[in-house]
């Protein structure tokens, strides 16, 4: 254990040096170093065969997951892959709903039908005898409202942005408890449209069970394959992923998984992970700093390794694996304590063997 002391005294002497010295990260910590003067390339892959944003507008999610991505360096490519299937979804029971409606309101609008209580907006309380007139109303007020809202909060920075989500919670939530029963869900309408509008690059593969997903992992093995990416941005719960993750890492480029499993095999596998909800509420763009963050220590503490003794870090901590590629055998853990533990020698080792079986896949 004398290691782990050594090896978090020097990163912490390291930072220290570097922020007193002011020298680059470029020159010291040569690939990979996040956040310094060598900007990184992120590729966001989308699977939606598993994950088309349910609750949010897609446009606005993939957005939200671009602006996060960003976060981790120059977003670079941004691909979805999904069969025909999940463009055109809509739950059995939603259309049944949408039947009835359809035909209610054309009964109501006829004046055949007459509501005995009068439709009621959630959100300003006025009063409708037709759902049309309320659906009609909804959107002409609250939803501009919101947008508005939205909009006003995607450009505001810092305290200002702070006092704006304040001053805007309970109408937003008020606007989102009402708009579910009014107006109908866009999901499964126009999704592709919508996120090549927000600049993906979406695909359309066969009906054939798992069929995005291979087409998906290919391309990013072939990005892998290419250097064209160092940090990878994976937006899944579907576990078949785990390999190519572990490959990723393999090949020292940092892993996020989006996604709304919780403690699916996909987020432990990754270096940093996050659902839908905090991508959207702009929480996974605060925390990705700290993310940064802990890549850089990784970075500062790999070098280390190198610098002083990498004989000794060969034989013990190495043994175990064949690789030229050594860059790559370094775990991301949650924080410096932990980037510690993982070198020693069980947990390198549990690492490894889980990790070498991935190797060519
Ligand atoms: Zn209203």
């Amino acid at each position: 254990m004398m290691k782990r002391v050594k090896a978090s005294t020097f990163i912490h002497a390291i930072r220290s040096y570097k922020r007193f010295c002011h020298f680059e990260s470029k020159s010291h910590l040569g690939f990979g170093s996040l956040g310094s003067s060598v900007r990184t390339n992120v590729g966001i892959f989308w699977d939606l065969d598993n994950k088309p944003p349910k609750s949010f507008p897609p446009f606005e999610a993939a957005t939200k997951l671009k602006k996060a991505a960003g976060e981790f360096g120059v977003v670079r490519y941004t691909v979805a892959y999904a069969n025909r299937h999940a463009f055109s979804y809509v739950p059995p029971l939603v259309r049944q709903q949408r039947k009835e409606r359809k035909t209610l309101n054309s009964l109501e609008k006829s004046g055949v039908v007459k509501v005995e209580e009068p439709y009621f907006c959630r959100v300003c309380g006025r009063r409708f005898y037709t759902n049309e007139k309320l659906v009609n109303h909804f959107k002409q007020i609250h939803e501009r409202e919101h947008t508005k809202r939205l909009n006003q909060l995607e450009s505001a920075r810092g305290k200002m942005r702070v006092k704006l989500v304040a001053k805007y919670a309970m109408k937003m939530d008020k606007y989102k408890n009402a708009v579910r029963d009014v107006l109908t869900p866009k999901v499964g309408y126009g999704l592709a449209d919508e996120l090549k509008r927000a600049g993906f690059w979406v695909r359309t593969v066969s009906d054939k069970p798992q069929a995005a997903d291979v087409a998906l992992r290919n391309h990013l093995v072939d990005v892998m394959d290419k250097r064209m990416v160092e940090c990878v941005v994976l937006v899944s719960d579907d576990s078949d992923f785990v390999e190519v993750l572990k490959e990723a890492r393999l090949r020292c480029l940092k892993t996020v998984v989006v996604g709304d499993c919780n403690d699916g095999a996909l987020k432990r596998t990754a270096d940093a992970a996050f659902s839908w909800q905090e991508i959207m509420m702009g929480k996974a763009k605060k925390e990705a700093v700290s993310v940064v963050g802990r890549w850089k220590d990784r970075d500062v503490l790999k070098r280390l390794e190198w610098t002083y003794d990498p004989e000794v870090e060969k034989k013990q901590y190495y043994s175990k694996v064949e690789s030229d590629d050594s860059d790559g055998l370094f775990s991301g853990e949650d924080d410096n304590k932990d980037v510690g533990a993982s070198i020693s020698k069980e947990d390198a080792r549990a690492w490894w063997e889980l990790d070498s079986r991935s190797g060519h896949d």
